[in-house]
């Protein structure tokens, strides 16, 4: 297998993820065209979730007016699919109970339901309040959603490398301190463990025996468009779960 760069290329090779591949290709595809918001420059952004550590779409004064664009993106977008502007709400606040109540009720598909809010969500963030350098934000949690991250990236930095965190659902990236496990902070190094898989792929597991999670790390700077998507490396996440790890911060998980 040589090195792959683009996703047809990737797919080819990995064929049993190409259901899945269909599917969000697809949901990129329906929200291709819309137009991200006219948010605060992101010095502004930094500042602000800085001096309190709330995350930019959890504040009062940020919350509504986003909301309102996200409904108005899934009504025009997604209208089968009936997200009601409460439970839009629920959805970002990551109030799962009553996320489970409203699909429940309205019988929703609860998973389509978040995948595609979610993904409205990140494409209505611009771009460059997503890609976060070293001393902009140091929590566990995505400085603009607030979701827990579900990969990672190693990039090269002087002579070594730093590790980034990865939000799915919003698609932000930040800076993390490079040992410690970011979901319960345990920084004993005797219990964070690397597991690589044979050879090939560019895609770790480091996992933390103090709470049994696990984070995909990428350890290239090439193919984010490939190794950074959650759903690209599912079949590593099955791996996991047959190992009994715990997968954290996906949008689909509560
Ligand atoms: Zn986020
Ligand atoms: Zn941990």
């Amino acid at each position: 297998m040589g090195k792959l760069q683009t996703l047809d290329e990737y797919l080819a090779e990995n064929e049993f993820l190409r259901e899945t591949a269909e599917f969000h290709l697809r949901l990129e595809k329906i929200l291709s065209n819309v137009q991200s918001l006219d948010l605060p420059a992101r010095e502004k952004v930094l500042e602000l979730v800085n001096a309190d550590k709330i995350p930019l779409l959890q504040r009062d004064d940020f919350r509504k007016n986003f909301l309102d664009a996200v409904n108005e993106t899934l009504t025009k977008k997604f209208p089968e699919q009936k997200i009601s502007p409460e439970l839009a709400e629920k959805l970002l606040q990551q109030d799962n109970h009553a996320v489970n109540e409203i699909c429940a009720s309205s019988e929703l598909n609860e998973t389509l339901t978040r995948k595609i809010f979610w993904a409205t969500v990140d494409k209505l963030v611009p771009e460059n309040l997503k890609r976060l350098e070293r001393d902009d934000w140091s929590e566990n949690f995505c400085p603009i959603c607030g979701r827990r991250p579900v990969m990672a990236q190693l990039k090269k930095f002087n002579e070594g490398r730093a590790r980034y965190l990865s939000c799915g659902a919003c698609g932000t990236l930040w800076h993390w301190r490079r040992t410690s496990c970011p979901y319960c902070g345990c920084d004993d190094l005797e219990k964070i463990h690397i597991f690589e898989f044979d050879g090939k792929l560019t895609i770790r597991l480091d996992v933390c025996d103090e709470c049994g999670a696990y984070l995909k790390t990428y350890g290239e700077e090439d193919a984010e468009n490939i190794y950074l998507r959650d759903w690209a490396t599912l079949h590593l996440d099955l791996l996991a779960e047959e190992k009994n790890l715990r997968k954290c911060g996906a949008v689909e998980l509560e």
